[in-house]
């Protein structure tokens, strides 16, 4: 590892390690298990850029490679190589400025007296500070700041001494019992798959608030975050991992337990709105079908007029296509992107998120010469990329740039795994629109609003229990959030103290 270790931080303060993660697991005794992940993860590098790994284990011994960079630049025919067995896990991730280090790039793999144990996490555990307090005091020694090692120290427990309430495991495997006492301790979000010597567990908190998703293929039994993973490497989509689920993956096939009642369905709304690849199916929908219709609803909601409807690429680009489709105005290219330039939403630094957008598009100025041009962007959280876009579709030649938002105003932070910024740094917490519209400089700024985005997402799920997470939006938490996770100047305090200014 190159990085060095803080040599002491304050536990009441420890870093938040907000991420957005793409997570694999395999079962396929006939497979080159490593190199499907792989794959998987290649297809997922759009939910986290900044670490891979993956660990395989072939019924006695784990075996684990993983690295900062993209999935890409992590792995390569030697490094894959070793990567020997039927099982594997993987992960790759997404991490705000503190946590981007290698010691806490993901899975984790331990050692347990009945041997190799290892986690991928996607999610925040809003109680992890309690958790890991716990841990220390009962003498675990822990080398990062996320709460996925106290994650794996917790499982690497009995249950009994997780959960002191934890109920008998009648019926269940050692391991069942286990992630199952650490449903019990473990609050806010999480969707984890976790290697063991003889199978793959998969497991996703009972609100559901992150995606996870079971699929097969010919030899095989694959979860990952997302099913456009799936397609890569030749599975099929069986159905979504249910909030408060276990499943197991082994030669017996999978084998599911409600280990926990499930709460009020939370999945992240920015799922839609951002986060998701278009071809991926969640609830039933494409992400593409969803993202059209929030951009129908925005047509209705905040229509103007104008000759051309561009949108921001790529994610808002289908929703630039629904709202040409419901408002009659034509789409047309207006923003040329270079492809291989990283999301500037997942910069950790706000000077390059700055350069990003300069960076990363360019205006098409053969399309915007003389037009009134609708720009639709999915969603807007700091505001630093805004304005630019702005400014180079007037410099391709636009004579007016009205900006719609295919997501209402972002007003709060996400603790529940995404780096959505402080207060401080959320635009929409600091302006009203009419503040927003002068500071991008766009001749007019409007929002879906938050019934018509929950409308459009849910319009065509059908199970009645239907719900979603929407609380960088509305405020409203789905679950208990700590009061001082609330303290901004707490929580520079704390990147400060920990990690350098
Ligand atoms: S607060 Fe926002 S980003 Fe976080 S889980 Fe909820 S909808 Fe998703």
């Amino acid at each position: 590892m190159s990085d060095s270790l803080p040599l002491s931080f304050d536990l009441d303060r420890a870093d938040r390690p907000h991420e957005e993660c793409g997570i694999m697991g395999i079962f396929g005794p006939v497979l080159d298990v490593a190199r499907l992940t792989f794959f998987g993860l290649y297809t997922l590098q759009h939910r986290g850029q900044e670490s891979a790994g993956i660990v395989t284990c072939d019924g006695q011994t784990a075996y684990i490679h993983k690295g900062m960079g993209l999935v890409s630049q992590v792995f390569n025919e030697d490094n894959l190589r070793p990567l020997k067995g039927f099982l594997a896990i993987g992960h790759n991730r997404y991490s705000t400025t503190g946590g981007s280090h290698l010691r806490n790039a993901q899975p984790y793999l331990v050692e347990t007296i009945y041997g190799p144990l290892s986690v991928a996490h996607n999610g925040n555990l809003t109680n992890a500070l309690e958790l890991r307090r716990k841990l220390l005091e009962r003498g675990v020694g822990l080398s990062s700041t996320t709460d996925t090692e106290v994650i794996i120290q917790l499982l690497a427990a009995p249950p009994e001494e997780i959960a002191k309430d934890a109920e008998p495991a009648n019926g269940l495997d050692r391991w069942q019992a286990r992630i199952r006492a650490l449903m019990h301790v473990a609050e806010g979000a999480y969707s984890l798959t976790i290697l063991t010597h003889n199978a793959i567990y998969a497991a996703r908190d009972p609100n559901g608030l992150r995606p996870l998703c079971l699929g097969k293929m010919n030899g095989g039994l694959v979860v990952a975050s997302e099913s456009c993973a799936f397609s890569a490497i030749g599975a099929t989509f069986l159905r979504e991992v249910e909030p408060g689920e276990i499943i197991k993956l082994d030669k017996n096939g999978v084998t599911s337990i409600q280990a926990v009642p499930p709460r009020p369905r939370s999945l992240c709304v920015f799922e839609y709105v951002y986060f998701a690849r278009p071809d991926t199916l969640m609830e039933g929908q494409t992400v593409h079908d969803v993202r059209q219709r929030l951009g129908r609803q925005l047509a209705r909601e905040a229509p103007v007029a104008a000759d051309i409807v561009v949108g921001v690429p790529d994610s808002a680009i289908p929703a630039a296509i629904g709202y040409s489709a419901e408002s009659g105005i034509p789409f047309s290219e207006g923003l040329i992107k270079n492809r291989y330039i990283g999301r500037t939403f997942i910069q950790p630094d706000d000077h390059l998120r700055k350069q990003g957008a300069h960076l990363k598009y360019n205006p098409l100025s053969s399309n915007l010469q003389g037009k009134r041009v609708i720009l639709i962007d999915d969603s807007i959280v700091r505001g630093n990329t805004s304005g630019p876009l702005v400014r180079l579709l007037r410099e391709g030649g636009a004579t007016e740039v009205h900006l719609r938002v295919s997501s209402p105003p972002v007003r709060h932070p996400c603790f529940m795994g995404v780096d959505m910024a402080t207060y401080k740094e959320l635009i929409a917490h600091k302006y009203d629109i009419e503040g927003i519209r002068q500071i991008i400089g766009a001749d007019s700024l409007d929002y879906l609003s938050l019934s018509g985005m929950i409308s459009a997402v849910q319009e065509a799920i059908t199970r009645p229990d239907r719900g979603h997470c929407a609380a960088c939006f509305s405020g409203q938490y789905p679950v208990r959030i700590p009061k001082w996770l609330f303290e901004d100047e707490r929580d520079k305090l704390v990147f400060e103290e920990v990690w350098g200014s």
